[in-house]
């Protein structure tokens, strides 16, 4: 088939080219990603070496806020939540991140957080109830 007729059919859901079809050319991949069940990262398809870290899905929210040496009434932004594990972690992070900044809490950590949150009776009175 010559070259100027390897283009894919416009509208051709399964793309092929020249007889090909795309999963031909770049194989779906059907092995499990990792050992974690969350971990949403295409391990050896990355560009960079950080990029191998497992990642989950993020969980986001709108909410407002502001940093804590602010004043006013803050403002909206995205805020989103998921865990991290470098490669060389040997325990799993929680992140909370906003506008590209953000922290990363460690198991014990997330569970003092919660434990604040859920139990502390200011906390709960002022922001749960
Ligand atoms: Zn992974």
């Amino acid at each position: 088939m010559p070259t100027d007729d390897r283009v894919a059919r416009e509208g051709d859901p399964e793309k092929e080219v020249s007889g090909m079809r795309e999963n031909d050319v770049r194989p779906v991949r059907t092995e499990a990603r990792c050992g974690f069940p969350w971990c949403t990262t295409l391990h050896g398809e990355t560009a960079h070496p950080d990029d191998e870290a497992h990642r989950s899905a993020g969980v986001g929210f709108t909410a407002r806020v502001r940093s804590v040496d602010e004043t006013g009434a803050g403002a909206e932004a995205d805020v989103e939540v998921g865990i991290l594990r470098r490669l060389d972690d040997d325990e799993d992070w929680l992140v909370v991140e906003v506008a590209g900044e953000g922290l990363a809490f460690g198991r014990d950590g997330v569970r003092q957080l919660r434990r604040i949150l859920v139990e502390n009776p200011q906390i709960r009175e002022a922001f749960l109830c």
